[in-house]
């Protein structure tokens, strides 16, 4: 496992303060753990603006994040996703000083909180919103990486039980095995749409 401490770095950045790789990571790399105390809805609402600064876990579960994870911010094209609840996975090969930022919208099925994006990325949706709200080819990438909580897939199989074609291809994309589906799922996806999404 990698060392947060030694192996990332706080910098400023066009939103504020920023994750940034001290070293090259590979595609597939375990980044590091996201970690703080898990605290309930409630106590993330008391938070305020700092409510940002939760990482939903489960649907009434969330992880206080603590630094310098925390400082891990959204894109809407992003190089990094999370596994197991709390796993952040390189997406592609990450750079030394390249900024790691993962989709929020992966992590977020709440039905209240949504954020302005500023993000920069072509495929900018503007507001980050829930995982359910997202296009549907962006939902069907991000499960076949692998890369949404597990509550929230849960959730999406039934929203869409009544639509029997798109449960096959929940099935299908869930259910591959991990290790292929990271570098065909990014190839195809990333490498012919060039990272501009279009609602199906
Ligand atoms: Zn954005």
């Amino acid at each position: 496992m990698n060392n947060i401490q030694s192996d990332f770095y706080v910098c400023e950045c066009e939103l504020g303060r920023g994750l940034f790789a001290s070293r090259d990571f590979a595609m597939g790399d375990v980044l590091f753990i996201f970690t703080g105390p898990e605290i309930d809805l409630a106590t993330t609402i008391a938070k305020g603006d700092a409510e940002a600064n939760a990482l939903q876990i489960g649907p009434l579960s969330y992880i206080d994040l603590e630094v310098p994870s925390v400082y891990a911010n959204h894109s809407c094209a992003p190089n990094t996703g999370i596994k197991n609840k709390t796993e952040a996975i390189a997406l592609r090969a990450i750079k030394k000083d390249e900024e790691i930022r993962y989709d929020y919208s992966t992590t977020m099925s709440e039905n209240r909180w949504t954020m302005q994006c500023g993000c920069l990325a072509l495929s900018c949706r503007r507001v980050v919103r829930d995982f359910h709200e997202l296009p549907h080819n962006l939902q069907l990438y991000y499960l076949d990486l692998g890369v949404v909580q597990n509550f929230i897939v849960e959730e999406f199989k039934k929203k869409t039980e009544p639509n029997q074609a798109l449960q096959r291809t929940i099935t299908a994309v869930t259910e591959r095995a991990p290790s292929s589906t990271l570098r065909a799922s990014h190839d195809r996806l990333w490498g012919q749409k060039k990272g501009s999404w279009v609602d199906s």
